[in-house]
């Protein structure tokens, strides 16, 4: 279809042809010997042609310093190359003059778009020294005859296409091809080798709108024919910052940095309002170069801030985990390093500890092979939640992979760190997780975790000196959790006394359970269950101790039978409210005291009255400490640090 649309038009009568003086020109110019006097002989033939010539010669548009009379004079001044472009010029309009503003093709437009063209061409051949500016002149005048041609040669047919493009001019020849089967480019470099116009301006002509794509020796020239085309579309009515923005870009890739756009635009525009009027054209309004370069630099403003604003999302999403939405492990690294990093030198001081609590869902793998991997990924988002919401802004919670998690308690002493721990174990295990939106997963699922703490309190400064240590150890803390059962919180190197530097020591686990020998325990005897929880909540930050709570007095003198017994675990201390509900707070303490195996516990007597003889009788029958409860917070946590401290002493002197 192509060959056949291209010969079609090449072939149509109507055709514009060179005037007779344009064939002369171009054949003695053809010569490389050309006789400048037989050259200048052919141009004054044509009368008008001359006159036009000079006029032209003498305007603004060439800046000569010293008018020119003759066409000789022209061609010593400006040289043969101008003045046969301007010959070529002068043809050219001439030569389609006939044609006709019809219906669907913008006569004003087209001039508009080849004036620009030529002007701009010019102005940044002699600026860049791309090529011959008079050459470019030329290659940018011709470069959309085809489309002339075209309109010529299949009218309505040509005219459809131009509709259809409308003022997406970057998809005329796309459009042209898809239609016709041959584009504007081609058909004008056709047309050019026809007419024997010379061989580079047929390849400017033919890839003006591809720039230096299958350019050969005429590369430069096509570069400032395609670069003047690409200034005329940022100079036309109604044009878009982009267009600007595609005539800077390439620019600058082809002639490089300096360029002073505003500076050149409007040059090239004023420029070719004179040349529009030494042709006779008219090519009506063309765009505001100011307003065009301030829409430019608000749309570069626009574009720059949405780019940093995609590049911030892009790195936010690069350290979040897709699933649980929590920070992920480059996070972590990151703001663990960071926090090494600022506290180096200065760890010890207060406020400069750093704890860590890693947690690992227990049986995580049974979920998914027993509910499915949805149920899985349901579950990791609600730990997630729970989890972040227990730590509140104490720290940070981050995903560090699979089914395991990772908190960092910046400034946050161990015991604390511990008691963050076991809240969130607590708040993992005591309500089940709701499943009932996940298809074939049970409504409600117990879901527990293991959890390790490391500090870097937690033994000799010189083995943290790399971020990894802390990790490890709170990592290692997990599997002494999971070994011990599961569902526990420990803490490492808890009773590691001995380790050296370096070494990793043990971790102990803390929650209730079996091999939980070696963190103290303190047995809680209070019927009050605000006054137990604040108990439970004051004394582990003071030491790392256990607390197990009994709400009667009954109830507790069975369990003192049960460790008399060897049945239950020892308690390190006693704690007990002398006003409960059955046996008494005395009468507890009266049954320790009167038994060979329970004797050496010591007991803290607690009381709300502020009744002396309540002291008195405690300590007649021997408890180690008197507490009122106005004053738990401030006077219970020293003696319970105290008497365990004593009670340890003790036990390792024996
Ligand atoms: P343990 O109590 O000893 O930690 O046992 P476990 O089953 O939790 O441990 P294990 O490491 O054997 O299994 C972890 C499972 O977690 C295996 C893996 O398929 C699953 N898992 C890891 N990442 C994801 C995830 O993103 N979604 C789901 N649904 N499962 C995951
Ligand atoms: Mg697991
Ligand atoms: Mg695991």
């Amino acid at each position: 279809m192509s060959a056949s649309v291209l010969n079609e038009v090449l072939e149509c009568g109507q055709l514009p042809s060179l005037p007779s003086v344009a064939v002369r020109l171009l054949d003695l110019t053809s010569d490389a010997d050309a006789n400048i006097n037989e050259i200048a002989k052919v141009v004054r033939q044509d009368q008008a042609l001359s006159a036009k010539v000079l006029r032209t010669v003498n305007s603004s548009f060439y800046g000569l310093s010293q008018p020119c009379g003759s066409i000789d004079r022209a061609l010593m001044f400006l040289g043969l190359a101008t003045v046969k472009s301007l010959v070529l010029g002068f043809s050219l309009v001439e030569s389609t003059k006939s044609v006709e503003d019809g219906d669907g093709f913008d006569l004003q437009a087209h001039w508009r778009r080849s004036i620009h063209g030529a002007s701009a061409a010019r102005e940044i051949a002699m600026r860049s020294n791309l090529c011959d500016p008079d050459e470019a002149f030329t290659g940018g005048l011709f470069q959309d005859v085809g489309m002339l041609a075209m309109f010529v040669a299949l009218g309505e047919r040509y005219a459809a296409v131009l509709a259809e493009v409308g003022d997406r001019v970057s998809e005329l020849c796309k459009c042209e091809h898809k239609s016709l089967g041959t584009n504007h480019a081609i058909v004008g470099a056709a047309l050019g080798a026809k007419w024997k116009l010379p061989e580079d301006i047929c390849d400017a002509i033919k890839l003006h709108h591809r720039g230096e794509k299958g350019a050969g020796q005429s590369r430069g020239l096509v570069r400032a024919v395609a670069l003047g085309r690409m200034a005329g579309e940022a100079l036309a009515p109604g044009a878009t910052p982009t267009r600007l923005r595609e005539f800077a870009d390439t620019h600058k890739e082809w002639c490089g940095d300096g360029l002073n756009q505003q500076e050149l635009l409007e040059t090239i525009d004023e420029s070719s309002r004179t040349l529009a009027k030494m042709f006779d054209v008219e090519m009506g309004e063309t765009a505001n170069v100011r307003r065009i370069m301030s829409q430019a630099s608000e749309r570069s403003l626009e574009l720059q801030v949405e780019t940093q604003r995609r590049a911030d999302e892009l790195a936010q999403q690069a350290r979040t985990d897709g699933l649980t939405g929590l920070a992920n492990r480059k996070s972590f690294d990151d703001d663990l390093a960071a926090a090494f990093e600022s506290s180096e030198g200065r760890r010890g001081e207060a406020g400069e500890t750093l704890s860590v609590v890693f947690f690992d869902a227990d049986k995580f793998k049974s979920v998914n092979d027993t509910h499915g991997h949805a149920a899985g990924d349901a579950v990791l988002v609600e730990l997630a939640r729970r989890a972040s919401d227990t730590v509140g802004d104490r720290g940070r919670v981050y995903r560090y992979g699979g089914e395991e998690f990772v908190v960092l308690l910046p400034g946050v002493v161990i015991a604390d760190a511990q008691a963050v721990a076991e809240a969130m174990r607590v708040a993992i295990e005591r309500d089940e997780f709701d499943l009932s939106g996940v298809e074939g997963a049970p409504d409600r699922l117990r879901v527990t975790v293991s959890l390790g703490v490391s500090s870097t309190q937690a033994g000799p400064l010189a083995r943290l000196n790399a971020p990894d240590k802390i990790v490890q150890e709170a990592d290692e803390a997990v599997y002494q959790a999971k070994r011990g059962g599961r569902n526990r919180v420990c803490v490492h190197g808890l009773d590691a006394t001995d380790g050296e530097a370096g070494d990793t020591g043990t971790a102990a686990p803390i929650a209730a359970g079996e091999g939980a020998e070696t963190t103290p325990l303190i047995l809680l005897v209070e019927d009050d269950a605000l006054a137990a929880t604040l108990m439970k909540t004051i004394l582990p930050r003071r030491g790392l101790v256990r607390v197990d709570w009994i709400a009667s007095g009954d109830e507790a003198s069975a369990r003192l039978g049960e460790i008399a017994a060897g049945r239950a675990p020892a308690p390190n201390l006693v704690v007990a409210d002398i006003n409960i509900p059955g046996c008494s707070g005395l009468e507890l303490l009266d049954l320790i005291h009167g038994n060979e195996t329970l004797r050496a516990i010591p007991v803290v007597m607690i009381t709300a009255s502020s009744d002396e003889s309540d002291e008195t009788a405690c300590r007649e029958r021997g408890a180690a400490a008197f507490v009122r409860k106005d004053d738990l917070c401030t006077d219970l946590p020293r003696w319970v640090a105290q008497l365990i401290s004593t009670a340890q002493g003790e036990k390792a002197a024996a």
